[in-house]
């Protein structure tokens, strides 16, 4: 692989706004190898001076655990949940080089920061024990998103990442600490993901894995995302051009969405896997907490 570009940044942990169950977002690179056709993050390249795709320049910022430290320790700090890994994956192929996150997870550690990880990668694993450590101190939550079972579909869709697995091996590793495990099973993709045998697939095997809970989002198109995916189903599903036109050009998302709610609705039911993502973090986070502070780092 290629190295990667050094960059230096001035803030190790932005806020984010949405509905998301954590406000600090820390990306130690910006790029991802695993190149998803559905990715979200691309946006995030175009803010770049320096020229490159995606999936092939990857920038680490080198100051990142020296940043870290800072807001960690400043009195404005509430402890809040930091999600690893927001826009690009920490543990993608570059990690092997570049070792951040050993550095970042002692931190964690040091001042017993909650976090999450979100990653698509079974390299984790090299840091099972710092974060088995920092689990037995405070809430950690582990997720990897699995949106197919079909290994031919997952390496057209997602060609860099692990296989799905490899990535169900690595929650049920996990699984031994007290960290929670999740499956995001997003985004769905209507008529390559959403059927019965692969959402059959997909529950079964975080069943089996013992995650704390699934959950499942439907793919939305726009922007740089849009002109990528579209390209992908191009080459690899021609036939189903039309389908996604009618879904995503002429405002038939809606009418897709129900019955593909129930199927994912009574295929829960019989695994009996969980979709509550919320209470542990209330229990064990929120509910110590003051109010969010909005308060941004100099
Ligand atoms: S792992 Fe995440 S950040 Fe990386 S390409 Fe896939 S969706 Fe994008």
């Amino acid at each position: 692989m290629k190295a990667c570009i050094p960059i230096r940044c001035n803030t190790a942990c932005n806020f984010v706004k949405g509905k998301f169950p954590y406000h600090w977002d820390l990306n130690v690179y910006r790029g991802c190898t695993h190149d998803c056709k559905y990715c979200y993050a691309r946006y995030s390249h175009k803010y770049l001076q320096e020229e490159g795709e995606f999936s092939d320049a990857i920038f680490v910022k080198t100051n990142i655990a020296e940043a870290l430290e800072k807001q960690l320790r400043s009195p404005k700090w509430d402890k809040s949940v930091i999600n690893l890994g927001g826009v690009t994956d920490s543990y993608q192929g570059a990690e092997a080089i570049e070792k951040q996150m050993p550095g970042i997870l002692r931190l964690m550690i040091r001042y017993n920061n909650p976090i999450i990880i979100s990653t698509k990668s079974d390299f984790i694993l090299r840091d099972f024990d710092l974060i088995d450590e920092l689990s037995r101190k405070t809430y950690v939550n582990i997720a990897s998103t699995i949106t197919t079972a079909d290994e031919v579909l997952q390496k057209k869709l997602e060609p860099g990442a692990v296989s799905p697995k490899r990535r169900f091996l690595m929650l049920k590793e996990f699984g031994k600490t007290k960290a929670s495990t999740a499956v995001h099973m997003m985004p769905l993709l209507p008529y390559l993901t959403d059927g019965e045998e692969n959402l059959n697939a997909v529950f079964s095997q975080a069943k089996e894995a013992g995650v704390d809970y699934l959950l499942t989002g439907f793919l939305y198109l726009r922007g740089e995302t849009k002109k990528v995916f579209y390209h992908f189903l191009k080459e690899e599903y021609p036939h189903l051009w039309a389908e996604y036109q009618n879904l995503y050009g002429n405002g038939g998302l809606k009418d897709y969405k129900k019955p593909i709610y129930e199927k994912i609705w009574r295929i829960r039911q019989k695994y009996q896997v969980s979709a509550d993502y919320k209470s542990r973090l209330d229990r064990e986070v929120y509910g110590k907490m003051q109010p969010i502070q909005l308060t941004l780092f100099d």
